[in-house]
């Protein structure tokens, strides 16, 4: 999708550090990380929101789990755990309009919201 940054990374036009990439998925270093370790998962297909969301995404969406488990067991951060978010929309603060899912990790992580 035109001017949409992520699009941009997965199509290699503007730089990233890459982590993990497959057919399906992108996942690099969030560029303003909010904890020692911060990745986006991505899907390569251009997805608004969480709310574009469809049942034919089904096993995309299961795909992106298995890949953050692929990458916190390659990156050693399994064990000592981890939070999986995803923004969707004006109150959440989404900021880029390509749906993904950002892996936190690498301390112990404050501001839990629920649980
Ligand atoms: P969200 O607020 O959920 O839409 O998160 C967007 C995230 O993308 C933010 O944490 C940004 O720091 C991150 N981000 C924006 N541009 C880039 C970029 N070029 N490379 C890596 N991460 C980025
Ligand atoms: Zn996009």
């Amino acid at each position: 999708m035109e001017d949409c940054i992520f699009c941009k990374i997965i199509n290699k036009e503007i730089p990233s550090e890459i982590v993990y990439e497959d057919e399906e998925v992108i996942a690099f270093k969030d560029i303003n990380p909010a904890a020692p370790i911060h990745i986006l998962v991505v899907p390569k297909k251009h997805i608004e929101t969480l709310l574009d969301v469809t049942k034919e995404d089904g096993k995309l969406i299961s795909h992106i789990y298995e890949v953050i488990n692929k990458i916190a067991i390659d990156n050693g951060f399994s064990k000592q755990g981890f939070r999986v978010i995803a923004n969707c929309g004006k109150d959440s603060g989404q900021e880029v309009m390509h749906i993904h899912f950002h892996i936190l990790g690498g301390k112990k992580l404050g501001d839990k919201i629920v649980g």
